[in-house]
């Protein structure tokens, strides 16, 4: 008999996942059992998981080999006391090519200040502007694994300098990589245009404040496609309302949805996207678990395991 694998992500994706599942295992020589649901918690090697789910106590299920995310955050059930086995957070290149389409769009359009030509057609022949090139422009990226590698890469493409931050020191060609307290200074001070790209964890939440916001050059621009809590929203609308940041464009946040009464709905300067940066897509986001599966059959080392100590 093969694994048998729980899917227990939300109930209307399992029709989907049930097929790609089927195909991403096969297609990896994989004999399993895909369930939907199970009486026989016991029997379950492998939690195909995401936090809207049916499961949030993962005690019946006493013999795992690992429970494998569907979604790349994984800062709301990391710490849950009940869940023992390997943990991996999702790495999907469906997933990263979107974050970095979202990221590319947004910052082109504060680049080449798009906004200024959709919402001033008023007649005036405006000739005087030399748009700008990308290679003048600095952008910097707050997080460099796999999504804010991925991202740098299209921005790079585009011709943009970016500056990157991760937490341990890393060479990336072709973007200028910082890490510890003075490297977050160095990226913030040189960002026109800032990225937020890191996992939300006791060490990033309110990463930007109002400290950090004003070592930014005076009329940036801020994306954030990482965690509402990675911002301290107060911080960031006295920023706005200060001119020190001209824009935003935020698509996670502390509430989600976004409560309707948020200032930021109607802050001229704020555009709020419904957590749409990227989504984890059935096709490839199988591939990369029957991958870990494999792994897993084979006695290899599982990809992307979370470290519980560090909360990412
Ligand atoms: P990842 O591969 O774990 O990368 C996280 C990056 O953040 C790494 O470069 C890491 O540094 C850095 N980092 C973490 N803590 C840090 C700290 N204290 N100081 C400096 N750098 C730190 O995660 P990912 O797959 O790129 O995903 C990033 C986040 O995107 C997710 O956690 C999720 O919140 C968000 N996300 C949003 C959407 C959306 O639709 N809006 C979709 C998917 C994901 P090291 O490289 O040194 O470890």
């Amino acid at each position: 008999m093969g694994a048998r694998i729980l899917f227990a992500g939300n109930g209307a994706d399992w029709p989907l996942y049930r097929k790609t599942l089927a195909a991403a295992l096969a297609q990896r020589g994989i004999t399993a059992e895909l369930l939907g649901g199970t009486d026989d918690p016991a029997s379950i090697d492998y939690i195909v998981y995401a936090p809207n789910g049916p499961i949030s106590d993962f005690t019946p299920y006493n013999n795992l080999k690992a429970v494998l995310s569907l979604w790349a955050g994984v800062e709301t059930f990391q710490s849950n006391r009940t869940l023992t086995a390997p943990l991996a957070r999702m790495v999907d290149r469906g997933l990263s090519d979107g974050m970095a389409e979202w990221v590319l769009g947004h910052t082109l359009r504060y680049h080449l200040g798009i906004d200024a030509h959709i919402l001033g057609q008023d007649g005036r022949w405006r000739h005087d502007v030399t748009p700008p090139l990308a290679q003048m422009r600095p952008v910097g990226l707050l997080g460099l694994g796999a999504l804010g590698q991925h991202t740098a890469g299209y921005l790079r493409a585009a011709g943009f300098r970016v500056a990157g931050w991760s937490r341990r020191p890393k060479t990336i060609d072709g973007i200028s990589c910082f890490d510890g307290e003075a490297g977050l200074h160095e990226v913030l001070s040189c960002a026109e245009i800032l990225i937020l790209l890191l996992p939300l964890t006791h060490a990033t939440e309110n990463i930007l404040n109002a400290k950090t916001l004003a070592m930014m050059p005076r009329g940036a621009f801020i994306l954030n496609p990482g965690r509402g809590a990675l911002i301290d929203d107060a911080a960031l609308l006295a920023a706005l309302e200060r001119g020190q940041i001209a824009g935003a464009t935020l698509d996670v946040f502390r509430t989600e949805p976004l409560p309707p009464d948020h200032p930021y709905w109607a802050h001229p300067r704020v555009t709020v996207t419904p957590h749409i940066a990227s989504e984890t897509r059935a096709e490839t986001a199988s591939e990369a678990i029957a991958e870990n599966i494999f792994r897993g059959e084979t006695g290899a080392p599982f990809l992307h395991l979370v470290d519980r100590a560090r909360g990412y």
